[in-house]
């Protein structure tokens, strides 16, 4: 008799047109925002056009994988088995486009502070598939000891 397999974790489509640039710079090890060609605007979610200026000419441009703590929540009731519960999902805004945040998971409950100083990594989590995660950041940890 055979152990029960390890629950499998719900994937995101890697391919599609408006998205998988986030997933192919993930790959690569760095975090990318869809930009505005015309104007730079920062086109997150990912769109295929300016909501600025009404371009259609977009690029996937890397950025800094730093940001600070927006908010978070704590998941304390299993919804996935892939998931154990508990865990703190984080919203971070980024350093250097603070119109843009993004979300990462954490595991456990771990002290947090609004406002921390967060940066990505990346983690593999199939084998073609690369989520960027964020964690407090090493020299933030540092300071507060
Ligand atoms: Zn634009």
């Amino acid at each position: 008799m055979s152990a029960t397999p390890a629950p499998s974790r719900p994937l995101p489509i890697t391919d599609d047109v408006d998205t998988g640039g986030f997933f192919e710079a993930a790959a690569r090890g760095e975090l990318a925002l869809r930009m505005c060609n015309d104007c730079n605007a920062v086109l997150h979610v990912p769109l295929a056009y300016c909501h600025r200026c009404g371009s259609w000419s977009t690029r996937w441009q890397a950025v800094a994988g730093t940001g600070r703590l927006y908010s978070w929540t704590v998941v304390a009731h299993q919804v996935h088995p892939a998931f154990p519960a508990p865990y703190t999902v984080v919203l971070v805004e980024l350093d250097d486009h603070p119109e843009a945040r993004l979300v990462g998971e954490l595991p456990g409950r771990p002290e947090l502070v609004a406002g921390q100083a967060m940066e990505v990594w990346f983690d593999q989590v199939s084998d073609d598939v690369v989520l960027p995660q964020w964690r407090p950041a090493r020299a933030w940890l540092e300071a507060k000891e």
